[in-house]
């Protein structure tokens, strides 16, 4: 059954993040009416390819890989052994990542590329709820093993993008967009934030440097990094692998409904998508749907193999109308790449990364100087250190070494000390605030306008529901800082209160507290909170924990009073219920 490909424009979920703005002193926040979108899985591709193929010469050179595939498509495709896979060379751009932990960035890109791989070749771990169980559900489907091996490239980078010759072709903050000439021969594959969907791809891709968009909370599994952090139901790795099927010119599995499917044989016609995680033998069309397809929208967990015509569609795809990526890799993949070293830079020491120096110390302390030093990183551009004595500004020095020394201390003093990594991708996140106090001088040292600097102690108090793997804070200073943060914490400890001491100086401050699963942390599952406390126990700031994603609270300390600011929120989105 042939069909109207690409022209459909299927509806797309999207999840809206509203929020309010109010001042703090304003008091009362207005619930936004609610929107009655739910959060599940979308993708944006149908109408990314209609704004794609709007551009006549973009159609011109799409029409050109259709015909070579239909001409390819002809002819019998006998499925050889996969001695000597087809190596797709892979470049990961991360965009737009506050305080990005490089080190932890690669090896989250590493184990998205490993999930596309075990997905592609049927090696999935999961792959047995298929063999011993749905399969008999689908007597003439058989699941997909393609011959395709996709490398994160290694060498021979496109310059200006911070990578170097040996690493990983991971860029960090340096692109912009879904598109770049100079990446063209690679399958890109760019996380963003704020997509409105899961991700979005070419229904059938160029290899001119354009690839697929995965958003940022879709990206990879397991932990996450900082922000770039996937979330349940979608922290598997499969909007990737979902994603990457469109690009090697795979529809969805429902096609556009009963009457016209998705352009391969052997799948089964569907009526339209199915989300979450459907039972088996669902059916539409008067046949069983194939939920557990990686082209439905069903959860990832619910979702574990392509047909083997699915696959046998994507090599031909690839051969036919993207050589250029199989040409590519030869020269960007080496041999360690392609057999899943994704380039070296990790194997334990990490010290080839661009980062955050892991440890430092600060020694030969006298009454006005002392001396610094730092785990270095190979590709750092400079560092800097920066120390004060609490409640005064910083003063900052920079240095191409991994260390410094300071000498216009003064006697008997308690400083404050961090320091931060200039990378290719920018700065990175500054150490956590630490401490040191010069040697006791002979004279007394009336220098010194800032006497009352130990009313600067400050304690953060959160309260937990009954989802602490759900929460989280941070505290950043005027220029975005990390000054100190928390969490998550521990499910079902609903009631206990965490707490840490920190130190403010005399600056503005926003306190952010997080629940990633979008519900706050009151009132559904406990009476969470979130506020910061002086050493008097009088309240700075505090959240009720009434929000969605997150709380965001503004504030100044001026000596021994407090100035609040605005305050930011993500609403609540009522939809949200527990699948646990
Ligand atoms: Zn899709």
């Amino acid at each position: 059954m042939q069909k109207s490909l690409f022209f459909i424009l299927s509806l797309v979920t999207i999840f809206l993040f509203t929020s309010c703005t109010d001042d703090l002193g304003g008091g009362e926040y207005q619930e936004d009416i609610q929107p009655t979108y739910s959060l599940r899985k979308s993708c944006a591709s149908h109408q990314h390819m209609e704004n794609l193929l709007s551009d006549p010469e973009y159609k011109k050179q799409y029409d050109n890989r259709i015909a070579s595939f239909n001409k390819s498509k002809t002819n019998t495709f006998e499925k050889a052994l996969c001695n000597s896979p087809t190596i797709i060379p892979v470049a990961i751009h991360y965009q737009g990542v506050n305080n990005p932990n490089a080190s932890c960035l690669i090896d989250l890109a590493k184990k998205q590329v490993d999930i596309l791989n075990a997905d592609f070749q049927g090696k999935n771990s999961d792959i047995n709820k298929w063999t011993s169980n749905a399969s008999s559900s689908f007597p003439s489907v058989n699941f997909g093993e393609t011959c395709l091996k996709f490398c994160i490239a290694d060498q021979n980078h496109p310059s200006g993008y911070g990578v170097s010759n040996g690493q990983p072709a991971i860029t960090i903050n340096k692109t912009q967009g879904d598109q770049i000439n100079a990446w063209s021969g690679y399958l890109n594959i760019y996380v963003q934030f704020g997509t409105g969907a899961l991700g979005y791809a070419p229904l059938g891709g160029a290899g001119n440097g354009d690839g697929v968009v995965i958003e940022a909370t879709a990206f990879g599994a397991g932990s996450g990094c900082g922000s770039v952090r996937p979330e349940n139901p979608y922290d598997l790795g499969r909007t990737t692998t979902h994603e990457v099927g469109h690009y090697l010119l795979l529809d969805h599995i429902w096609g556009d409904g009963c009457g016209q499917d998705d352009d391969v044989a052997d799948t089964p016609n569907q009526a339209t998508d199915n989300s979450g995680c459907p039972s088996l033998g669902i059916q539409s069309c008067n046949s069983s749907d194939l939920h557990m397809n990686y082209m439905d929208y069903t959860n990832d967990a619910c979702m574990y193999m392509f047909t083997s015509g699915q696959s046998q569609r994507m090599e031909t795809y690839l051969a036919s109308s993207l050589s250029n990526l199989i040409h590519k890799a030869s020269s960007v993949c080496s041999e360690a790449a392609q057999n899943g070293g994704g380039g070296n830079g990790d194997g334990g020491n990490g010290d080839t990364i661009c980062d955050t120096p892991e440890s430092n110390s600060v020694n030969q302390i006298t009454q006005t100087s002392a001396y610094f030093n730092w785990t270095g990183s190979d590709d750092a551009i400079k560092y800097q250190l920066r120390y004060r004595v609490q409640g005064t500004s910083w003063t900052k020095i920079n240095t191409t070494s991994p260390e410094a020394t300071v000498s216009d201390l003064i006697p008997n003093t308690t400083y404050q000390y961090r320091i931060r990594t200039r990378c290719d991708f920018g700065w990175t996140a500054q150490t956590v605030i630490q401490t040191f106090t010069t040697e006791a001088g002979n004279n007394e040292n009336d220098d010194d306008d800032s006497g009352n600097t130990s009313s600067n102690s400050f304690k953060v108090e959160i309260t937990l529901d009954d989802f602490g793997s759900e929460t989280s804070w941070f505290i950043v200073d005027n220029d975005n800082n990390l000054v100190a943060q928390g969490g998550p914490y521990r499910d079902g400890i609903n009631g206990r209160v965490k707490s840490k001491n920190i130190e403010l100086s005399n600056d503005c401050y926003t306190f952010v507290i997080e629940d990633y699963y979008g519900d706050g942390i009151c009132c559904d599952y406990g009476d969470g909170s979130a506020r910061i406390v002086n050493t008097n126990r009088t309240v700075i700031v505090e959240s009720d924990g009434n929000f969605g994603t997150y709380d965001e609270l503004n504030f100044c300390i001026e000596g021994s009073s407090t100035k609040l600011g605005k305050r930011k929120k993500d609403v609540k989105k009522k939809s949200l219920a527990r699948k646990r």
